[in-house]
């Protein structure tokens, strides 16, 4: 089973992404971690990323490609693999269809997790975390039980991610809107395009994903 997960950042990706690794038994590929792995083995592709990436230049698409492919003739990728962070352009896209077909393979699903804008940004702009322990809270979500003071180690340091900001987030979202929602009806008219509420709670939204991929007969049995 070849699998893309689409949705912006924050939308929780990785973690549905997590729980279909371990439910299909297939590999999961974060383009992030593919990239650094490619670096730290040393073959010359790798070291391509690195002078690519120390450059401060995105990595072409080709190179991507030739990286993702390395990746998913890996063994855990034997039975399939679910992608998170790629393709991001319909260049992309179309690019693995190509580079999938030349293998007489093809993605079996997309998976879209749609979200709010608004909610989504509320959702990720109010999280922080304890200095200390990393202790996870939210500014609506998960206050520590006393102001100021975090509840698992007492420490009263907190930390907010640069990635976390207002504005880095509604850039990130334009950019989704702008260059990865073209994908939506790429793969649609491929018949291929499922949509669940990427909103919803992780276990609801991993519910979803079961039922619009028709496995939740299957995992009644198997329980
Ligand atoms: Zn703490």
């Amino acid at each position: 089973m070849k699998i893309i997960l689409l949705g912006p950042p924050g939308a929780g990706k990785g973690t549905q992404a997590d729980i279909l690794r371990k439910k299909l038994n297939i590999g999961k590929i974060a383009t992030g971690d593919m990239l650094r792995e490619a670096v730290a083995s040393g073959t010359p592709l790798g070291k391509q990323v690195q002078d690519i990436m120390a450059k401060g230049h995105l990595v072409p698409d080709k190179t991507m490609i030739d990286v993702l492919f390395g990746r998913i003739h890996k063994a855990d990728c034997a039975l399939g693999f679910v992608l998170d962070g790629f393709p991001r352009t319909l260049a992309q896209a179309e690019a693995l269809d190509r580079a999938l077909a030349f293998e007489d393979a093809a993605i079996d699903r997309v998976i879209e997790l749609k979200v709010d804008d608004e909610k989504l940004m509320k959702r990720i702009v109010g999280r922080y975390a304890c200095a200390k322990c990393g202790a996870g809270y939210h500014d609506s979500f998960k206050r520590p039980m006393q102001a100021g003071v975090c509840d698992a180690c007492g420490s009263k340091e907190f930390i907010r991610r640069e990635d976390d900001k207002a504005q880095t987030v509604a850039k990130r979202l334009e950019t989704y809107h702008m260059q990865t929602e073209p994908l939506l009806p790429y793969y649609r008219v491929q018949g291929k395009l499922l949509s669940v509420d990427g909103m919803a709670e992780i276990e609801e939204v991993a519910r979803q994903i079961d039922e619009v991929m028709g496995m939740g007969k299957k995992n009644a049995k198997n329980s």
